[in-house]
């Protein structure tokens, strides 16, 4: 995995698109092709908005780094979010959280824009017709919004979750910090999973499964940390 495109180069870091993308590009597409082929230019719209919105967020963490001289080695997007890998951990704790709050603050920051823009230049556009650009930005805006709002959540292995383990760091043992944030990680991955079954809602269900697995890796590794990951 995470071998895919070479986009460009940030401050000397690749920025690769990986190859999980087309995973995701494929379910966009079996899922809204029930409802017809008028329904794929919104599965295109939203692959757009998806990907656009994972690149602003990485962007987000990488340029925060750089800010501080943390140089990375490489800038990944992938069909389940994405990742940057900055060469050494920074020095201090309020670093980390400023490098982790950049993420969502990014895309948070997209859909207030996008929000402004929307009501300046037409108060009633809803996502009906395709043919308008306007509603490219109202989808862009949602999942800005939901990606930013999303990575807040306090638990292992998102952004929230990092924050509050390292703002933990201040007051608890760094291993108890990370034990509580893999823990809600748990709690967080679990509940969207058995949601996402609920509501047959298959990518929350992939989601929650995701998180929760990263979560139970990151348990096991605090149990016994000189195993290899
Ligand atoms: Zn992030």
């Amino acid at each position: 995995m995470f071998g895919g495109l070479r986009l460009g180069v940030y401050a000397g870091a690749p920025i690769i698109l990986d190859w999980s993308v087309a995973i995701l590009a494929a379910f966009l597409v079996l899922s809204n092709i029930a409802a017809g082929m008028s329904a794929l230019p919104f599965a295109l719209i939203t692959l757009i908005s998806i990907l656009l919105a994972i690149f602003i967020h990485e962007m987000g963490h990488a340029a925060t780094a750089a800010a501080f001289r943390i140089p990375n080695r490489r800038i990944v997007i992938t069909g389940f979010g994405g990742f940057i890998e900055p060469a050494w951990k920074p020095a201090y704790r309020s670093q980390d959280i400023l490098i982790s709050a950049a993420g969502p603050a990014a895309n948070l920051g997209c859909a207030a824009i996008g929000w402004v823009l929307l009501r300046a230049l037409s108060p009633a556009t809803t996502l009906e017709g395709f043919d308008d650009p306007l509603s490219f930005l109202e989808r862009f805006m949602q999942v800005s919004l939901a990606l930013g709002a999303f990575n807040l959540l306090p638990g292992f292995p998102l952004d929230g979750g990092h924050i509050l383990r390292v703002a933990l760091g201040y007051r608890v043992q760094e291993s108890k910090a990370a034990k509580i944030t893999a823990w809600l990680g748990l709690i967080i991955g679990a509940y969207l999973g058995l949601a996402g079954v609920a509501t047959q809602a298959l990518w929350a269900t992939g989601i929650g499964l995701y998180i929760a697995s990263a979560a139970l890796e990151e348990l096991r590794r605090l149990r016994n940390p000189t195993r290899k990951r």
